[in-house]
């Protein structure tokens, strides 16, 4: 009998950034490491991941980082925290090739790193614990369950997956094994919460299939498919469509080539080398049409389908220069944060004339577990225990109460927030609960983790009130300032006359800087600092707003 901690560091109450931490007695098995994309305000931050301090101060008992599949929101913060801990990782061979095409695009090397490739026949032990593997339907290959099994019984973690029945045969479910799970007896289940309201997301792609058959037979000129690189079993749907209607194929996007090249050579995607078209420069294209019986996959993560498009309307893509002729088609809704691009590109095609069509994420058949499936999920494991995890609070708290219509009771059901640990202690779960520490990590660019609160804060206040420069002259060998200091601002909005107010900053920061030089001895970074939060408060109290103030000194010499 023994002791059971489930936490969650990322994924409750929010859209991505999925890291779940699942303890027995004194081994640390980590679930995930996603990341999420910041909502549109946040200036610069291209990504945001897990704090993982409670990692980094245990990462002695942390026996591996087992991941369920390859998408962004459960591997995008590995080449962050594998920098941090040298944890080994443990996924499937497609999602071990994402992982490692992902470290090398952080310039780092793969050698250097543990990566174990896992299937679901494989079981591993640790002490008396041990993790096994269940194939699952998703949007993307070879994604798994993981099963973690205990004294006390099995921990099962059933992220993005649904019971979908007329996928591609090599994206099934091995119901096989969720039975035997089953049968060892399961203490807890962590299922996911974001397709709960999927309900009337039709259960095949019966929709789109036939959408996109009229789009193949009233254009007889170029398709451009704007879809994201992660929705790989519909790209192949949509090839193998245009396949049959004798088109050739054609891939844009940078990332999107990488990901459907990984594909490819893991034989999840299957396009023939005489089908498979690449564009010349455009400079170099015969007629600017080149062929005609073109289906283009514009495809990328996040903004990059909306931001190539927007590039082939006004001329500046390399390869692609769109006409009135062609036909873009739009598959699945922007995704949160992508709204202004996506708006941008509708614009700029709309302006060129280009035929635009949208299928809607309503008519596609969902990847995430509906209530059905989680129904079906927990009837073949009839769990103890209940955690909904992965989604916004209302997904959570909705998932709540669709497993109450199932005849659970509140008692059976564990709703944890990011930073909580919930307490199993001999199979039975505790009053009592722990807190660990989590958070938000800021991504921007290559400045993985480095992003402060702080630095957000500046940028919002350069956005929204501009910024101060003074520049001052000093001598520092007879301490004095030389001249008055030049002021200059840029997007700060003066509500009195700017000479005024220049004026009255300006005989400020010179009493500052006297009073300063006078003294005996100072050090300059903490003048700078002085300086600026005081000339602040001198601009709050004449103009009530808040902008960045950047006070230079520039020595020298007479
Ligand atoms: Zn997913």
């Amino acid at each position: 009998m023994g002791k059971v901690k489930i936490s969650a560091l990322g994924g409750m109450g929010e859209n991505g950034k999925n890291m779940f931490i699942v303890e027995v007695n004194d081994r640390i098995f980590v679930l995930d490491s996603g990341l999420k994309y910041p909502e549109l305000d946040m200036y610069g931050i291209d990504a945001i991941i897990p704090n993982i301090d409670y990692l980094v101060e245990n990462k002695d008992r942390v026996e591996g980082i087992f991941i369920s599949h390859g998408h962004e929101d459960h591997i995008g913060a590995l080449p962050y925290i594998l920098q941090k801990i040298h944890a080994r990782v443990y996924a499937t061979h497609f999602t071990i090739c994402l992982i490692e095409s992902l470290l090398q695009e952080n310039n780092m090397d793969v050698k250097k790193y543990k990566l174990y490739r896992i299937n679901d026949n494989k079981t591993l032990t640790f002490g008396d614990v041990s993790v096994s593997f269940y194939n699952t339907t998703h949007s993307i290959p070879e994604s798994v369950g993981i099963v973690i099994s205990t004294e006390d019984g099995n921990i099962v973690y059933a992220p993005d997956f649904n019971f979908g029945i007329t996928s591609n045969n090599k994206y099934l479910t091995s119901f096989d094994k969720i039975n035997e799970v089953n049968k060892k007896g399961v203490l807890a289940v962590l299922a996911e919460s974001i397709g709960i309201t999927d309900v009337d997301r039709s259960s095949n792609d019966l929709v789109f299939e036939h959408n996109f058959d009229k789009i193949l037979n009233n254009n007889s000129h170029r398709i451009f498919v704007s879809i994201f690189s992660t929705d790989l079993s519909r790209i192949q749907k949509i090839i193998d469509m245009s396949l049959a209607k004798n088109r050739k194929i054609a891939i844009m996007g940078r990332k999107g080539e990488e990901v459907i090249d990984i594909a490819i050579k893991s034989g999840y995607l299957k396009i023939p080398e005489d089908r498979y078209y690449v564009f010349k420069p455009y400079d170099q294209q015969k007629n600017t049409n080149e062929i005609d019986n073109l289906v283009v996959l514009v495809t990328g993560t996040i903004n990059e389908p909306y931001n190539m498009l927007v590039r082939m309307c006004n001329g500046k893509d390399r390869f692609v220069h769109l006409t009135d002729k062609d036909q873009v088609v739009f598959v699945s809704d922007p995704l949160p944060g992508t709204l202004n691009n996506y708006i941008n590109a509708m614009d700029e095609l709309h302006r060129k004339n280009v035929e635009v069509d949208t299928i809607t994420k309503k008519v596609l058949r969902t990847s995430h577990a509906t209530s059905e499936d989680l129904y079906l999920l927990y009837s073949m494991l009839k769990p103890k225990y209940i955690y909904p995890i992965i989604g916004e609070y209302r997904h959570l708290y909705r998932h709540r109460d669709v497993i109450k219509s199932f005849g659970y009771v509140d008692d059976n059901i564990v709703l944890i927030d990011n930073g909580v640990v919930s307490i199993i202690e001999n199979g039975n779960l505790s009053e009592e609960v722990d807190s660990i520490v989590s958070g938000d990590l800021y991504v921007d660019g290559s400045l993985i983790g480095n992003v402060s609160n702080e630095l957000v804060t500046e940028r919002e206040q350069l956005s929204e009130e501009g910024i101060v420069i003074i520049v001052a002259y000093v001598d520092m060998r007879r301490r004095v300032v030389v001249k008055d200091p030049i002021i200059n601002t840029k997007g700060f909005v003066y509500n009195t006359e700017p000479e005024k107010f220049n004026q009255s900053i300006s005989e400020f920061f010179m009493r500052m800087m006297k009073n300063a030089l006078n003294k005996p001895s100072f050090a300059k970074e903490q003048l700078i600092d002085s300086l600026s939060e005081e000339t602040k408060k001198i601009i709050y109290r004449l103009s009530k707003k808040r902008p960045v103030v950047l006070p230079i000194l520039i020595e020298i010499k007479q």
